[in-house]
């Protein structure tokens, strides 16, 4: 079982280390070919807009897109989340999502990176107390289709959706020292 990391832009380092940290052999994703090697993949934070236009120019935009939809189990983190969703708010005109997970998504929602924060989050799935999830110019959902179930808000916004096997988190669980979010992936996969 590989795991891959889109290694375009981003916080792809600190999700390949957590990854690494539990035992797994993680792939950086930066072509078709390496894509086409990995059976799960994880989107990191970063900037969103920068991202899809490099997703275009490295020919892994439709491939990316084709394998989610496939089934793929896939973990999109912050401008990863962004990414996944059926519509971007506050994106560049011409910004492209991967349109994997059927919610709307507000780039920047919780204000600039002055206004980044923590948070304690209960999650279901992850036993064993909150976990404090890190907020850096984070988007938030202000759409959820059917299908899409929420697993975390914060004040009243969601901000972990899963539909099918992908998972958006609009937080950084890759930069805490907590690595009971990616085992929990790992261990779906
Ligand atoms: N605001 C960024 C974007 O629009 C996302 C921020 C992040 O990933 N930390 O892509």
């Amino acid at each position: 079982m590989k795991v891959g990391v889109l290694a375009l832009q981003g916080a792809f380092v600190a999700h390949a280390t957590c990854l690494r940290s539990l035992g797994a052999d993680p792939v950086e994703v930066r072509t078709p070919d390496e894509l086409a090697g990995v059976d799960a993949l994880v989107l990191p934070g970063g900037e969103s807009t920068t991202m899809s236009m490099l997703l275009e120019s490295a020919a892994l935009f439709d491939p990316v897109a084709e394998r989610v939809a496939e089934g793929m189990p896939t973990l999109g983190t912050c401008a990863g989340m962004i990414l996944l969703g059926r519509e971007i708010l506050d994106g560049r005109p011409d910004q492209r999502g991967l349109a994997a997970v059927d919610i709307s998504v507000r780039r920047n929602a919780f204000g600039r990176q002055v206004d980044s924060f923590e948070a304690d989050l209960l999650l279901r799935d992850l036993p064993g107390g909150p976990f404090r999830a890190i907020f850096i110019r984070a988007p938030f959902v202000e759409r959820v289709g059917a299908g899409v179930e929420v697993l975390a808000t914060v004040d009243g916004h969601p901000v972990l959706c899963r539909q099918g096997r992908v998972t958006v988190a609009a937080f950084h669980p890759e930069l805490s020292d907590d690595l009971r979010f990616h085992d929990h992936f790992l261990k779906g996969i």
